[in-house]
């Protein structure tokens, strides 16, 4: 009876199956999955390697230089040879293929390839009894088959995953990694990978004790396998039915289904299947205490195995004939069997299996009456058992030295990394300000040169702007034909030296008064119409001229109409403005002007009157200015070329001075004023060529 010795080796070999039933180029996978020559034939032979590896040895090595042409399918080939060597029993071998598969995988930076060399390193890690080591590969390769496009490595993984959870008693994680498995299986629709993801769950099930779900999954899984007409996989999903129906007890269906195995197995040749079925038939015979059935199918078994020189299982059938030979009572045959196969379990270290052979060997030997025999397998038992116990205690601390050295590790890489972050942090945050200096003072000093650009530019401004004024105001105060002072500038002038109409302008002995005196252009009309009106602005400057040549530069002379001047004069002897006045009659006739061969000369009518007009009693400048215009009214009408002055207004009769704003001439010859004439003594108009 060695159904938990014979678990563990169909477990581990429904695992190595998954790879093989997932790559066959078998009538629906090829359907799937168009694969090139070189590949078709990898996987072709990955069935090979399960079913007979013996065979596969120089298959394998004529692919060789092939394969070597290319990096990908070289590291292919090299987790094929893995999964060979693994399946030979040599698994130190097995792990440095893989390695190097791994090497050339990461080499061309295949993620599905370094995925594949690592689930292949950690069957054969699990063969070496490295479990944890194995967990790990198989968890790595499942990071990186996650973004795979390949849907069968992903199944795969998936699979592999959930059995390493249930490895390590995580069933609730290995339960949700199978479901998984088989949803994207039923996703993608294949009813091989579908099926080969189910057998999985079964056994899962079967590890959980939920044999109806167990028996629900592989029921499905069979169905799957006769409608691809899949006689291999059927055979497999057999062997899993039985494994189910041993452990519940039901050892009747359990039995059928291998018989049916071992039928499907014999119609395909499968020699190695064959072998492992006919030990399980064995097992479950002597389950049944059928010791005559038991020992003929542990015979065969035996044959099968020796046949495939696979020394283990002949182990398993030797000590299964031995175990039917003691349930016969035939003792000495027993003994013998059971001793060479323990001798093999002992040579190869298999010190579990050889652990609970003891304890089943024990059993045995007590039904058959041998009770110093059962005693000494007995202690034998003990003595293994205490140390498979020291040995499991001692790599249990080992692993947890391990772990702690690995966190220890892992918290000092950390650690340094902190540290390193803070300080390039610390040396960015340096760099930061450093720029941040160098921005500010490079904006500083473009700012300043703006201020300084803009400083000079509002300055020339500033300064053009006053030009201009200047410019504005003089225009504003000038008549821009003659360049005289304007009407406008001259009443200014008046308004703000108000004071000059109240007081006299003598300061010496002398009697000095301010002047006035209003010149109209005699017949100006006249050079307009005969000479044109060029000729007339020409003698209107020419007028100017002469004014500002015969009066003083003190004086100030206004263009106070179109032909019409004014000459106001700020401080004058009372007495000598009638000679002012001869001096601007003559003075303006004699300056002539040449006009398109003509010699033009004019003769101007003035009037004048001092200002004040009587010392002591102010009156406005404009009452003035009327006065000194009524004196001028009377020169034109007292034949021109002449100035007519008003010396003074008798009495100090505000209505007298009214009189001769109204009417000077009847107010001179009612003696109101006394007037000064002054004629000029050239003719009026003279025209000379
Ligand atoms: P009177 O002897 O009575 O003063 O005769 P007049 O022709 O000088 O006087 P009137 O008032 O009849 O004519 C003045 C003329 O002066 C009329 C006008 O066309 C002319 N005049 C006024 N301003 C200007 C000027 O700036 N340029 C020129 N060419 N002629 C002007
Ligand atoms: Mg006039
Ligand atoms: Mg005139």
């Amino acid at each position: 009876m060695l159904a938990g010795l014979y678990r563990a080796a169909q477990h581990r070999r429904s695992r190595a199956l998954l790879a093989l039933l997932l790559v066959v180029s078998g009538s629906t996978l090829a359907a799937d999955v168009p694969e090139e020559p070189v590949r078709a034939r990898f996987a072709e032979l990955g069935e090979i390697i399960r079913v007979t590896p013996q065979r596969a040895v120089p298959l394998l090595a004529g692919l060789d230089a092939q394969a070597r042409r290319t990096p990908a399918e070289y590291a292919r080939l090299l987790t094929l040879s893995c999964d060979l060597s693994h399946r030979l029993g040599k698994h130190v071998e097995a792990v440095q293929l893989c390695e190097q598969a791994l090497q050339l995988g990461r080499q061309v930076h295949d993620d599905s390839l370094v995925a594949r060399a690592l689930l292949s390193k950690a069957y054969a890690l699990f063969g070496l009894n490295e479990m944890s080591q194995s967990h790990q590969l198989v968890w790595e390769a499942e990071r990186l088959a996650a973004a795979s496009t390949d849907v069968d490595l992903r199944i795969l993984v998936q699979i592999s995953s959930g059995e390493s959870f249930a490895e390590e008693g995580n069933f609730p994680v290995a339960l949700t990694k199978m479901q998984g498995a088989v949803t994207l299986a039923r996703q993608g629709g294949n009813k091989l990978q579908i099926a080969v993801a189910l057998k999985s769950l079964a056994y899962l099930y079967n590890q959980m004790r939920e044999f109806d779900k167990g028996f629900e999954a592989i029921g499905e899984a069979e169905q799957l396998a006769e409608a691809i007409d899949s006689p291999g996989r059927l055979a497999i999903f057999k062997t899993t039915e039985y494994i189910l129906a041993a452990n519940s007890g039901d050892m009747g269906r359990g039995t059928t289904a291998l018989l049916s195995a071992l039928a499907l197995e014999r119609r395909i040749g499968a020699d190695a299947m064959i072998a492992n079925t006919l030990v399980n038939l064995a097992d479950s015979y002597l389950k049944q205490q059928d010791w005559r059935r038991a020992l003929a199918y542990a015979q065969q078994a035996l044959e099968q195995a020796q046949k495939l020189h696979d020394d283990a299982l002949a182990a398993t059938a030797r000590v299964n004939v031995g175990q039917a030979y003691l349930g016969m009572g035939r003792l000495a045959e027993g003994k013998k069997h059971i001793e060479q196969g323990m001798d093999w379990y002992q040579r190869s270290g298999n010190k579990p299996d050889q652990q609970s052979v003891l304890v089943e060997y024990g059993d045995a030997l007590e039904r058959a009456g041998d009770l110093p025999g059962a005693l000494a397998a007995y202690h034998r038992e003990r003595a293994l058992s205490n140390e498979l116990f020291e040995t499991r205690r001692q790599k249990a601390m080992m692993e947890l030295q391990e772990k702690y050295e690995a966190d220890k590790r892992q918290r000092q890489i950390e650690m340094l990394r902190q540290e390193n972050q803070v300080k390039s942090t610390e040396i960015d945050n340096r760099r930061l300000q450093q720029r941040i200096w160098w921005l500010l003072a490079l904006v500083f000093a473009l700012a300043s040169v703006i201020v300084g650009i803009l400083y000079r530019k509002v300055r020339h401004a500033n300064a053009q702007l006053e030009v201009k004024n200047h410019e504005l105001k003089q225009q504003s105060a000038r008549d821009p034909l003659t360049a005289l002072y304007n009407r406008r500038h001259f009443q200014e002038f008046m308004r703000s030296h108000q004071d000059i109409g109240r007081q006299g302008a003598g300061t010496s002995g002398e009697d000095m008064v301010s002047a006035m005196f209003l010149l109209d252009v005699d017949h100006f009309k006249h050079i307009n119409d005969t000479y044109g009106h060029g000729a007339g602005d020409a003698v209107l400057r020419e007028i100017a001229e002469a004014l500002r040549e015969i009066l003083r530069e003190t004086d100030m002379i206004v263009r106070w109409g179109g032909e019409e001047f004014l000459a106001f004069l700020p401080a004058v002897p009372r007495n000598s403005l009638d000679e002012v006045a001869r001096r601007l009659l003559a003075g303006i006739p004699a300056r002539t002007i040449d006009y398109q061969g003509t010699r033009l000369s004019v003769n101007v009518s003035i009037g004048f009157a001092p200002f004040p007009l009587v010392p002591g009693t102010p009156i406005s400048w404009e009452r003035a200015i009327n006065i000194v215009d009524m004196a001028l009214y009377l020169a034109k009408g007292h034949g021109r070329n002449r100035a007519y002055g008003v010396r003074g207004v008798s009495g100090l009769d505000p209505a007298a001075l009214d009189e001769v704003e109204n009417d000077i001439e009847k107010a001179w010859r009612a003696g109101l004023v006394d007037l000064a004439i002054v004629t000029g003594h050239v003719p009026e108009l003279r025209m000379a060529s």
